[in-house]
């Protein structure tokens, strides 16, 4: 007889709807912080990690999403030397100037230089007039403050340029400067960012202060021999959080690597997953596990429930380690963030999963972007390098034949007997940055909704409540209309 049965159906997040909570003033879309911790003190600007899979994150997802305040975590099928390589090129990416800045015209309106920014991600943008000399700088966070109608000039809704020493706006009129000086003058005048013009007062290159941080990145590890050399070489590196990847993490393979972990004191936070249970997460955890990962079944190119029935709805398992992490805490006062991977592919899924969850591991999500690991094809299914001609981006589980052969001819074998992940591809999206941004910033909106200030006090404040099958089909999307294309 089986052990338990389970009638209350998992549940997944788009069955549910955020429900609204005071709004004090002051609780506005800019004044929001997506921040979240990982440790006590290991925090991200944004609450999002790429998935480590071999078709999603590799450097240029890890770069961008980082410089952007999450995380990639790069897959344990690149062979250790490769890993080693884009952690230490992240660890030491220096500031570089945008030497080709988006800029708007004086002519312009806020309009398009809105559409300018939703489509480069650029919040500050440089207004010129047509001798290219600066006016002043338009940026959408000050403006959503004004009271400056879209139809109006940039120039009624930029800060202006004054030329002084106390202006605003940091500037050097010096087009050589290098980039430890406009590291330093950044410093030195506590601004964000740097124009740099040429002795007229034209406009040459920007700097950014986000730039100049140190950028993080994680790294995935296997339970299978050979993942204590992996672990030595990326913390070396610099790495900032490694990832045990396992699908099925509440297993003695898992607790073992923790046990040994534990023992080389690295000073590298240690993330375990995935599981879905209540006792699968408080085993990770009494293991010490500094972050726990949940979701099987779930991920966008999965197909484990098919093939062996496996799994659980991801908010289901979310809630169930959040309930194992509420106890722990209780008896052994030590907070254990948790993760939520697989499932999660709009702002709506997002803003559900952090209603519980630290933190947010996406795959899919990220997969659409340029910066995805995946090869671009065009629209005749051939691998193209033009942006332009950028229409699809193949995606791959990690549990996929071709990661399989991947790791097969890269380091080790692997010792799987059958796929669990399909290959294929998705829609070509652009840029992560102007995606990215919007996405976050519907997740602010979504707290300001909930009368939070930032994601502690969404924990706190945000009350979700569960739609039937036939209220999803009201409340989830436009109804009994043709939508304008
Ligand atoms: P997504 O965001 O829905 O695409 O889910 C991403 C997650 O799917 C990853 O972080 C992994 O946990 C999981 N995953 C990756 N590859 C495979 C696979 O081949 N089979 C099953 N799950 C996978």
């Amino acid at each position: 007889m089986v052990k338990q049965i389970i009638n209350e159906p998992g549940r997944t997040f788009q069955e549910y709807s955020l429900l609204t909570g005071l709004t004090k003033l002051g609780c506005e879309i800019p004044a929001i912080s997506l921040e979240t911790k990982l440790t006590d003190k290991l925090k991200l600007k944004t609450p999002t990690l790429s998935a480590a899979m071999s078709s999603v994150t590799g450097y240029d997802m890890a770069l961008e999403l980082s410089k952007e305040g999450g995380m990639g975590i790069l897959p344990a099928a690149l062979p250790i030397d490769r890993q080693e390589k884009i952690i230490r090129d992240i660890k030491t990416y220096e500031m570089n100037f945008v030497e080709d800045p988006v800029i708007a015209n004086e002519n312009d309106s806020v309009e398009s230089v809105i559409e300018l920014i939703e489509r480069h991600g650029y919040s500050k943008i440089p207004v010129t007039d047509r001798n290219n000399l600066l006016l002043g700088v338009f940026d959408q966070q000050e403006y959503w403050n004004s009271e400056v109608s879209s139809d109006e000039r940039v120039t009624q809704a930029m800060t202006p340029f004054k030329r002084e020493s106390q202006d605003p706006i940091a500037y050097c009129n010096n087009p050589n400067i290098s980039v430890d000086e406009a590291k330093a003058m950044i410093k030195e005048k506590d601004a964000n960012y740097l124009v740099v013009l040429d002795e007229q007062d034209r406009l040459v290159k920007l700097a950014f202060e986000k730039d100049i941080e140190t950028l993080q990145v994680g790294a995935a590890i296997r339970t299978h021999k050979g993942w204590e050399k992996r672990v030595e070489k990326c913390v070396a590196a610099g790495v900032d959080l490694i990832v045990v990847d396992s699908s099925d993490a509440y297993s003695e393979f898992a607790s073992n690597v923790l046990d040994r972990y534990k023992d080389m004191k690295t000073g590298v936070p240690i993330c375990v997953g995935n599981v879905i249970t209540y006792n699968g997460a408080l085993y990770l955890m009494k293991h010490g596990a500094d972050i726990i990962k949940t979701g099987m079944s779930s991920g966008s190119i999965c197909s484990t429930q098919r093939e062996k029935a496996t799994g659980r709805a991801p908010f289901t398992a979310l809630l169930e380690a959040n309930r194992a992490r509420e106890d722990y805490l209780k008896e052994h006062n030590r907070l254990v963030r948790i993760i939520s991977d697989g499932g999660i592919s709009s702002p709506a899924d997002m803003i559900i999963a952090l209603t519980v969850a630290d933190a947010i591991m996406m795959g899919g999500y990220f997969n659409h972007f340029y910066e995805a690991a995946g090869e671009k094809l065009d629209k005749d299914g051939k691998e193209t390098k033009n942006e332009n001609k950028m229409v699809e981006v193949v995606t791959y589980g990690e549990g996929s034949k071709r990661a399989q052969n991947l790791e097969r001819y890269g380091h080790i074998t692997r010792k799987t007997f059958f796929a669990e992940g399909e290959e294929g591809t998705v829609l070509y999206k652009g840029r992560l940055k102007p995606n990215f941004n919007v996405d976050m910033t519907k997740i602010k909106a979504a707290l300001v909704n909930s009368g939070s200030m930032n994601l502690n006090e969404f924990r706190e404040n945000a009350v979700i409540e569960l739609n039937s099958p036939t209220t999803s089909q009201i409340v989830s999307n436009t109804h009994s209309m043709t939508v304008k294309k």
